[in-house]
């Protein structure tokens, strides 16, 4: 059982041959509605793999939040603890993408900004019977420190995917049993830049800067190179499958929600974390971010391949 705290996001999607400049209006040849947010992803990522999933989330009192729940639910999520917002619209973003594959994006998180503590607290028994609990940063500070809270004093596995980057407080490092950044967020946080250093000189400086900021578990995500696990004691690399990539929209996502299913599942931590590479690779071999998700089966069809 896997709980996932975090955001939904209505995504608007319009293409065009260029973006516009200031002020410019241009004709777009395509468009696209479709329901994601990191915290969605992951949770219909772990429910698509099998794992009883509750999600903890907001959304406006609109019709595009009912999509977005409607859209969890469908794909197996359990949706109780998503809240409505009476005053805030749903989070939504706009993201104009050109015919090179560049994006411009604007994302008003608006009710994601919004989960209480007291709502939190509502699901405290579903987070205290939980295996995993899973959160990511695009949603308000004083929810994630809750939820860390009551999974860490419950013996819970805590889970953090430090994204969108942004300055965090120092208790997360020890509220997080893993904390597993890209590394545009390895950077972020560490201030430790790749192009200063050879890749493996890199990771273990940043690692090692994780480790001094109070980090227990680290996992370095680091896209068609795998992932390396660094612990205090240990350090290892886990090799990505080898896919022809489309688009990564969502592989950390699914990344993030495979191992938290394979931790609550008892799988050991490189089995776990090669489990994740194969959701990562699958996800970011497909277009789009829901759509791409793979499901159990895929993912143990992979593997054996
Ligand atoms: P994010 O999507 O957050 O930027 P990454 O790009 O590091 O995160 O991707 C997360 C994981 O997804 C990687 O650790 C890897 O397992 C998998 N993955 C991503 N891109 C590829 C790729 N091109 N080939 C194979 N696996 C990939």
């Amino acid at each position: 059982k896997i709980t996932v705290i975090g955001d939904l996001l209505y995504d608007c999607f319009i293409w065009a041959d260029r973006l516009p400049r200031k002020g410019e209006t241009v004709s777009g040849y395509r468009s696209g509605f479709f329901a994601s947010g990191k915290g969605g992803n992951q949770a219909a990522q772990a429910a698509k793999l099998g794992a009883d999933t509750f999600m903890i989330g907001k959304v406006g009192c609109d019709e595009r939040g009912e999509i977005l729940i409607h859209t969890m639910q469908t794909a197996g999520v359990y949706t109780e603890f998503i809240t409505e917002d009476p005053k805030e619209n749903t989070g939504t973003d706009c993201v104009l993408v050109d015919k090179d594959g560049n994006n411009a994006i604007i994302v008003a998180p608006q009710a994601n900004s919004k989960i209480t503590v007291e709502e939190v607290r509502r699901a405290r028994a579903v987070i205290e019977s939980s295996d995993v609990l899973l959160s990511q940063l695009q949603i308000n500070e004083e929810a994630i420190t809750e939820a860390l809270t009551i999974a860490h004093e419950a013996g819970v596995t805590t889970v953090l995917n430090p994204a969108p980057a942004r300055a965090i407080p120092k208790c997360y490092y020890e509220l997080a049993d893993y904390i597993t950044p890209n590394e545009t967020e390895a950077e972020f946080f560490t201030g430790i830049l790749q192009k200063d250093y050879s890749e493996n000189e890199w990771i273990k400086r940043v690692t090692e800067e994780y480790h001094k900021l109070g980090a227990k578990n680290v996992i370095l995500t680091l896209g068609e190179k795998g992932c390396v696990y660094a612990g205090r004691e240990s350090r290892f690399r886990v090799p990505a499958f080898p896919v022809e990539a489309v688009d990564s929209t969502a592989a950390g996502d699914s990344f993030n929600a495979a191992f938290c299913v394979s931790l609550a599942s008892g799988m050991e931590l490189r089995e776990a974390l090669a489990y994740a590479n194969a959701a990562g690779a699958l996800t970011a071999s497909k277009h789009g971010s829901l759509p791409s998700l793979p499901d159990k089966d895929d993912v143990t069809e992979f593997m054996k391949r």
